[in-house]
């Protein structure tokens, strides 16, 4: 039987009385998507051919870049996976990105 334990406090997490909850995360450079054409922002429409050849170059260069690639991960893609026992997993989705909140909230939670 596999052991987790939680990527948090540490603290064994026993599948047959504790719940695992699991967190992914998945950190990649965004890639902007080409606006859909005629879409209700007015402004965009002023500049449609450029934004079209626009697209067009994106478009080839994605492609060009996938060629290139061993794999569609290979570009600095990382996926983050951990274990979190109950108490963490609440903490964490308190504060996904762990900013450190101001000292008055902390106090006011303890
Ligand atoms: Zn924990």
């Amino acid at each position: 039987m596999l052991h987790y334990s939680c990527d948090i406090c540490k603290r064994p997490i026993d599948a047959t009385t504790d719940v695992r909850h699991v967190v992914k995360i998945e950190v990649f450079q965004a890639v902007e998507e080409a606006e859909e054409p005629g879409c209700c922002d007015g402004t965009s429409r002023a500049d449609e051919g450029d934004h079209l050849e626009e697209m067009q170059d994106l478009l080839e260069s994605i492609d060009e870049r996938d060629l290139d690639r061993d794999d569609a991960f290979g570009d600095g893609t990382q996926s983050l996976r951990f274990d979190l026992c109950d108490a963490c997993r609440q903490r964490f989705l308190r504060n996904p990105l762990g900013i450190k909140a101001g000292k008055k909230l902390d106090f006011s939670q303890n």
